[in-house]
């Protein structure tokens, strides 16, 4: 039995909240029973002006919200533009890396919680918009184009960085990462490899 299957309101809430912040909303399950909702999201100024539009694919763990595995949120639109390497904070299945969950303060328990997660989806978006452009001119000037603000590091050094930020975690205690497994079974055991 996957979530949406035994939290048929919980589903149903997710698509609500989703159908009013993107457009061309879609949602379903595929066949791999992962339910996913699909939408442009427009990327805004603090002035209100439209800079983008990015197409998004959000997919649900087969136990959401249990342990407060995130969803997964895809980039459908730009990779003919954009890059997916580098300090971009997009992993190359077009995943992007948007916080350590553990340290992202949402708690996927809550119905509201989409939310929240729409709300880092929009400033990774802008953050990104940035990114890229830097990229473009790095091709003319040479210049290194940096990542805007002071974000943890991509992948696994930034899950590390995020740790000691916090001050260690206990053997028992669930993996920042957002894996949902113990830390001990987690990124423990891989730093320990190391
Ligand atoms: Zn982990």
């Amino acid at each position: 039995m996957c979530w949406h299957d035994t939290d048929p309101n919980r589903w149903k809430q997710e698509q609500t909240i989703a159908s009013q912040l993107v457009d061309d909303f879609d949602a379903g399950i595929d066949g791999e029973r992962t339910a996913f909702i699909r939408g442009t999201l427009g990327v805004f100024s603090e002035h209100g002006h439209l800079y983008e539009s990015a197409k998004l694919r959000i997919e649900y763990p087969q136990n959401f919200p249990a342990r407060n595995q995130p969803p997964s949120v895809f980039l459908e639109s730009h990779r003919d533009c954009w890059k997916n390497s580098g300090d971009s904070h997009i992993e190359s299945d077009w995943r992007l890396c948007l916080f350590v969950p553990g340290e992202s303060g949402i708690n996927f328990a809550d119905p509201a919680s989409l939310n929240d997660l729409f709300a880092v989806i929009h400033t990774f978006l802008f953050k990104q918009r940035i990114y890229q452009k830097r990229l473009a001119k790095t091709l003319i000037t040479g210049c290194v184009a940096k990542w805007p603000g002071a974000d943890r590091s991509h992948g696994e050094k930034g899950v590390r960085e995020a740790i000691q930020a916090m001050g260690g975690v206990g053997r028992n205690n669930p993996c920042p990462c957002g894996s949902g497994l113990k830390y001990k079974k987690c990124h423990m055991r891989k730093f320990e490899r190391r």
